[in-house]
């Protein structure tokens, strides 16, 4: 059977997102997720691009056991330099270098001919196998580049030493035949005394990017690049897990093997999803919440009498338990601890402390304390950062006939703590009224919802809310959980707070 690897780039074009911000810490818990989860590569980021994604990758490389970390650079000298100082401590490095091929590309964004792309090609890829034993190019936006062209500038990376070909449909503009064709043309014209590996990069803008990776894979590549929950920019990339499960549930017809493993694949996406800010959506292919609910009497009566007649995927398969046992008030310390490992979580002393102490706070106010809640607890806790600001109050009054009034105690990096009140035509729009007196930057709310963790009217909130930064204009996204609504809607909105502020403290630096 052929083996298929798995590139991971959430934590780089996932990253691009609007309103996705990783901080270091959130990135080397991803990084860790997805290495047990079986990916081969990890693009850790863009080492050039901000001192923030330097370090993240450099931190991500330090720990990481066996996994592939990839850095990107344009083709510029100091992009790959800047790579390889972040690598050093990798145990298997790689570096990506991209350069756009397609015609609007060249001419408006590089205002480069194609003789000059093809020079800064070979020049780049040389000078990055001069420091790096792996080298993956990409001609950007290959999908929308002339075929001759295209094969020209793989054979030219190829040449000059790269061994990893990705061809990126930058726009999420092909389709699965002229896609899969692609791969075809280039495996069949490429010349090369070392082997090869092509692999995928797809984007969803036509709601194609899985059938296209797919699509590349029956054609000979042997690598797929995506991010898990498909997010990226505009509508996102190709979601690993579908790839995942598609191999699997079909390997009658792919005949592919990989290293993915399974029983994983919710924990890390939950985990991204909270860390991202971006709620997985109900009718989300495998991992979704309605991926195993059956509406229809028909169905359910079909999947009582045997599982198989509608239901392809079981819950177990991507590792979502329904019999697992909740924890409760009655659960000790070594009880927490097995349940933590299990879920993917290895605590340092003082983390398990203060993640015990919730964990028991929680279970005062909640009877059964399941998987769900329990990494909504854990994916709050690694959220805060020693410089973030934090809640330590809330006051509310209530007029069921006017303004309400809020009043919020926030402690600040320095262990200062400071009070503010305001009004408000409604409870949330009160506190955050008053956590906006609290900090002198502008933001705007751009959007705010409300789930529940678990089912039940004690489960938890989770809040989602979507700010952006009136200096910069970026988007932040930030959740909130806590077991009441409206302490859930004033960390959220803390949280957003922390990350304009963290944005325009780098800004200053930069
Ligand atoms: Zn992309």
């Amino acid at each position: 059977m052929r083996k298929i690897q798995f590139f991971d780039t959430t934590l780089r074009d996932g990253e691009q997102t609007p309103g996705v911000n990783f901080n270091t810490k959130e990135k080397v818990q991803i990084a860790l997720q997805l290495e047990k989860w079986g990916i081969d590569v990890i693009e850790a980021g863009f080492p050039i691009s901000s001192n923030g994604d330097f370090e993240a990758v450099r931190e991500i490389a330090r720990h990481v056991k066996h996994m592939t970390v990839a850095g990107l650079a344009r083709c510029q000298k100091k992009d790959i330099d800047r790579a390889y100082e972040a690598l050093q401590d990798a145990i298997d490095p790689q570096i990506h270098v991209f350069l756009a091929t397609s015609p609007v590309h060249m001419e408006y964004k590089l205002k480069m001919t194609t003789k000059e792309v093809i020079a800064s090609i070979k020049e780049h890829v040389t000078y990055a196998r001069t420091l790096f034993e792996k080298v993956q190019f990409s001609p950007e936006d290959a999908t929308r580049t002339e075929r001759e062209f295209l094969l020209l500038a793989v054979q030219t990376a190829v040449d000059a030493g790269a061994t990893i070909i990705n061809i990126p449909d930058t726009v999420g503009y092909s389709n699965p035949t002229e896609y899969g064709e692609i791969f075809k043309y280039l495996i069949e014209n490429v010349q090369s005394e070392k082997e090869i590996t092509f692999s995928s990069h797809c984007h969803d803008d036509l709601g194609m990017a899985t059938a296209n990776a797919l699509a590349a894979i029956e054609n000979g590549a042997n690598r797929v690049e995506g991010t898990l929950n498909g997010i990226g920019e505009r509508a996102g990339n190709t979601a690993l897990e579908e790839v995942a499960v598609a191999l699997y549930i079909r390997k009658d017809f792919y005949q592919a093997e990989d290293n993915i493993q399974l029983a994983e694949t919710k924990t890390t996406s939950d985990i991204i999803s909270r860390f991202a800010g971006i709620p997985v959506p109900k009718n989300k292919a495998v991992i979704g919440g309605n991926a195993f609910a059956h509406e229809s009497g028909i169905h359910q009566d079909g999947v009582l009498k045997n599982p198989t007649t509608y239901e392809i995927i079981t819950p177990e398969l991507v590792g979502v338990k329904h019999n697992a046992l909740p924890l409760g008030k009655l659960s000790g310390r070594h009880a927490f601890i097995n349940k933590m490992e299990e879920l993917g979580f290895t605590l340092e002393q003082e983390e398990l402390r203060e993640a015990f102490a919730k964990f028991k706070d929680l279970a005062d106010k909640k009877k059964e304390v399941t998987d769900s809640d329990l990494r909504a607890l854990m994916v709050g806790q690694q959220t805060s950062e020693s410089d973030a600001y934090s809640l330590t109050g809330l006051e509310l009054n209530y007029h069921s006939d006017g303004e309400q009034e809020a009043t919020v105690v926030v402690v600040m990096p320095n262990g200062k703590a400071i009070e503010a009140s305001a009004k408000g035509s409604g409870s949330v729009q009160a506190i955050y009224n008053a956590i906006d007196e609290i900090f002198s930057h502008e933001i705007a709310l751009n959007s705010y919802s409300i789930e529940a963790v678990t089912s039940g009217i004690d489960a938890q909130a989770e809040v989602h809310v979507t700010v952006i930064n009136s200096e910069t204009g970026s988007f932040h996204n930030a959740v909130g959980i806590d077991f009441d609504v409206l302490q859930a809607s004033a960390i959220a909105y803390l949280q957003a707070n922390n990350a304009v502020q963290q944005e325009n403290a780098q800004e200053e630096v930069e």
